[in-house]
């Protein structure tokens, strides 16, 4: 877990906590740092910071380490701090609108792979609804053409075959070309949410 001792900045504090509680709908001024979020963080003490701790950096004003650290990028969306919290602080949101947010301000994400895999997974769902394996892993084999060319696709399907084929086995993967009967929806919740964040055709 990072140790290092946060700064307060009066510059930046106002306006980045201002956004991200109107982006998440969070009110990250009722923390008080009580740390049961961190308790159950399961990708916590690997990523370096716990839930608590992103409040706290948002909470001083300290946008460089809100917006680069591992824990926005490997949430898991458990939703485990938010049910924790006394005050019903929901981290994921959080860490959602922070990695938005470092997207737009194109920083370079602490784990392209993971930042591809987000951006193919969500890109996929707006199209059909709901997740479809074939157009999900040729969208991300695509962007890890784009970053590493042939031989990053070649690693990553050499690292992911196995895990690939038992899960074809426990049938938790398939090809099957699926849509949602509510994909209308999906599409205008998409559509909105890229509106509200002025970035139109980001997924
Ligand atoms: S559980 Fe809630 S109040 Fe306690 S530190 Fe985490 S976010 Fe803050
Ligand atoms: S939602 Fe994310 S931040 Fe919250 S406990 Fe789960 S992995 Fe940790």
């Amino acid at each position: 877990m990072s140790t290092s001792t946060l700064k307060y900045s009066a510059e930046t504090s106002n306006a980045l906590l201002k956004e991200v509680m109107d982006r998440s709908g969070q009110n990250l001024m009722s923390c008080y740092q009580c740390r049961r979020c961190a308790a159950g963080c399961p990708v916590g003490d690997e990523s370096g910071v716990t839930p608590d701790r992103l409040v706290r950096m948002v909470l001083l004003g300290e946008k460089d380490n809100a917006l680069n650290n591992l824990l926005i990028w490997k949430c898991l969306a458990c939703y485990t701090c938010g049910t924790r919290c006394p005050n019903n602080i929901q981290t994921a949101r959080i860490n959602e609108t922070l990695k938005q947010m470092a997207k737009e301000a194109h920083i370079e994400p602490n784990i392209p792979r993971v930042a591809s895999f987000h951006s193919s997974f969500v890109k996929s769902i707006s199209h059909f609804g709901r997740s479809n394996e074939l157009e999900f892993m040729a969208l991300y084999e695509i962007e890890n053409y784009k970053k590493g060319g042939l031989t990053a696709v070649k690693e990553d399907i050499k690292s992911t075959s196995k895990l690939g084929r038992s899960m074809l086995k426990k049938k938790r993967m398939h090809f099957k070309l699926d849509r949602t009967k509510g994909k209308s929806e999906i599409k205008s919740l998409f559509k909105k949410a890229a509106d509200k964040r002025g970035a139109k055709g980001q997924p």
